[in-house]
């Protein structure tokens, strides 16, 4: 039996992470974590760098992924855990988003400088590293140049917010086509930061007709009445329990890795779901 706390949401540069896999992994030992799931926006790139590196450092990785989705104008993000990360259908899905994220990005700089932020398409490709592209990258661009003081300035109105003047959506899945390509790759679903979005009971009950399997009731940003009110609905639902940081880098400084203390006990009663359809 493992002991010690897990972070079981963290993102690295194969995403909009700031530290790449390997250091995450090393990051994750220094705080003595004894495990971490590696769940970067729609891609599963930075899955095997961190297993190395974890097998390296005795530290368990986890594979997984956060899915962006949309639900009822909303953003819902699903985590998988235990992935197969090869699963062709899930690649697929996969390669779809990032096109779109790709092509949705070059629109955005576009816009922006038709708004006169002088920024470059090519400078947001570098900041991306060749990878997935998302907002943070933009955003990286338009601090380089001053524009923002502060990575929170673009997502304003006046920039790429949601309804910000420089915002252009992208390809997005439902929460049941997320969950159900999850679980058809053998991953466990759970519902990420539900408190963010404000989603309740009933939506979280209709999900789980949908396959969800879980909750992530342990959130850096989840205030303690949410997490005691997601905590209810999981037992009450009989929804796994998870927890994580949401850790980017040093972007924000209240998603610190390791700083939800989740135990690893939680993170054993996922590994026991998955492969389970
Ligand atoms: P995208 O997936 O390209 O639409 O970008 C979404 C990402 O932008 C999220 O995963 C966060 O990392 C980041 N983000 C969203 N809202 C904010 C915000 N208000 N301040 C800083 N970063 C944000
Ligand atoms: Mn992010
Ligand atoms: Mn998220
Ligand atoms: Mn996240």
């Amino acid at each position: 039996m493992m002991a010690g706390y897990v972070d079981m949401h963290v993102h690295t540069t194969a995403s909009d992470g700031l530290l790449t896999p390997t250091e995450v992994v090393r990051e994750a030992s220094r705080h003595q974590l004894t495990a971490i799931a590696i769940t970067d926006h729609d891609t599963t790139g930075g899955i095997e760098e961190a297993l190395g590196a974890g097998s390296a450092l005795r530290l368990e990785v986890v594979p997984g992924v956060e899915l962006s989705t949309i639900h009822q104008d909303r953003e819902v993000h699903i985590l998988g855990y235990f992935i197969d990360w090869n699963d062709s259908r899930l690649q697929q899905v996969l390669s779809r988003i990032v096109n779109s994220r790709y092509n949705r990005a070059v629109k955005m700089v576009d816009k922006l400088r038709s708004l006169g932020v002088d920024i470059s398409f090519e400078r947001v490709k570098v900041l991306a590293q060749g990878r997935v592209i998302s907002r943070p990258h933009i955003a990286r661009a338009m601090l380089e140049k001053g524009y923002i003081s502060d990575i929170k300035e673009a997502f304003t109105a006046d920039y790429i917010a949601e309804d910000g003047r420089a915002y252009v959506p992208r390809y997005k899945i439902s929460p049941a086509e997320a969950i159900d390509l999850i679980r058809s790759a053998r991953g466990v679903a759970v519902i990420a930061h539900p408190g963010l979005e404000k989603i309740d009971d009933s939506e979280i009950q209709e999900l789980k007709r949908h396959g969800l399997q879980g909750v992530e009731v342990f959130h850096s940003e989840h205030s303690r009445e949410q997490q005691q009110y997601y905590y209810e609905i999981a037992q009450r639902q009989q929804l796994l329990i998870t927890g994580g940081s949401d850790f980017h880098g040093d972007r924000d400084e209240r998603r610190v890795l390791g700083a939800i203390r989740v135990p690893y006990y939680l993170l054993s009663r996922v590994s026991d779901c998955a492969g389970k359809r």
